[in-house]
C-alpha cells in the first residue's frame, strides 16, 4: 500500500508512522529526517537547507521533489511507501501523482492547542533517532530505548513552532481537500492517547 501520512507538526506523525510501516511491511520515509541526517553530516544538500529547517520553512519543492523521486525508485519500495512529511505544499503532491501516487492519504488531526506543549516538550535521541515526551521519560536526557543522549531540535523552540504552524496551515492544509476530492482520504482524531490512536490508525487504513 502508499499511504501518505498529513497532520500538523507534533500531530504525532512519526510515533504513528513507525507503527505502521511495521505492519504494512513498508518503508517508512520523513522528509524531515533525510534533512537532518544530511544536516548533521554537512552535505551539500544539509548545508543548502539549514537556515531554512532552522527557521520553521519549507525547503525548496524541485530539491525536496528529486529526492523523494529517487528514494522511491529503491527496492524496499516494492509493497509501497510511508511517506511522512511529503507532500506539504499543493505542488509537491501534484509532482507525486505524476510518478508515484498514493492509495490512501491518513489525516491525523489534533488540536492546535495540544500541539505547542506537545512540541516544546519533545526530545529526539542522537543514537537511535527516537522520539519522546519530557513529560513520558524518567530521565529527560536519556533515551529510553537505548540509552543515548536526547537532544532538542532546533526548530522546537516556541518561536520556530509558531512558524511552522503558520506555513502548515497555509501550505500543507489545502491538500485535506485535495485528497478528499480524489476520495483517499482517512481522517483520524490524534488528541487521544497514543494506543488508541493506533487502534482508530488500523481500523482507518483497513488492515
Ligand atoms: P514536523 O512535521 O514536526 O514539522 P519534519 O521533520 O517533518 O517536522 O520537518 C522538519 C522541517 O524539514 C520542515 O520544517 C521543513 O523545513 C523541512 N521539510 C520536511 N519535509 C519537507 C517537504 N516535503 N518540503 C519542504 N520542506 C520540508
Ligand atoms: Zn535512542
Amino acid at each position: 500500500m502508499k499511504v501518505v501520512l498529513l497532520g500538523a507538526p507534533g500531530s504525532g506523525k512519526g510515533t504513528q508512522a513507525g507503527f505502521i510501516s511495521e505492519k504494512l511491511n513498508i518503508p517508512h520515509i520523513s522528509t524531515g529526517d533525510i534533512f537532518r541526517e544530511n544536516m548533521k553530516k554537512k552535505t551539500p544538500l544539509g548545508l543548502k537547507v539549514k537556515s531554512l529547517m532552522d527557521s520553521g520553512n519549507l525547503c525548496p519543492d524541485d530539491l525536496t521533489v528529486e529526492l523523494i523521486k529517487e528514494r522511491l525508485n529503491h527496492d524496499d519500495c516494492k509493497n509501497g511507501y510511508l511517506l511522512d512529511g511529503f507532500p506539504r505544499n499543493l505542488h509537491q503532491a501534484k509532482a507525486l501523482d505524476g510518478f508515484c501516487p498514493p492509495d490512501k492519504v491518513l489525516n491525523l488531526d489534533v488540536d492546535f492547542e495540544r500541539i505547542e506543549r506537545r512540541i516544546t516538550g519533545r526530545r529526539s535521541c542522537y543514537e537511535c533517532g527516537g522520539t519522546y515526551h519530557v513529560d513520558f521519560i524518567t530521565d529527560p536526557n536519556k533515551c529510553p530505548l537505548c540509552g543515548g543522549e536526547l537532544f532538542t531540535r532546533k526548530d522546537d523552540t516556541s518561536e520556530t513552532v509558531k512558524t511552522r504552524l503558520k506555513v502548515y496551515q497555509t501550505q500543507t492544509e489545502p491538500l485535506i481537500g485535495y485528497y478528499s476530492e480524489q476520495n483517499k482520504l482517512v481522517t483520524v482524531d490524534g488528541n487521544a492517547e497514543i494506543s488508541d490512536v493506533e487502534r482508530n490508525v488500523l481500523e482507518a487504513l483497513g488492515i
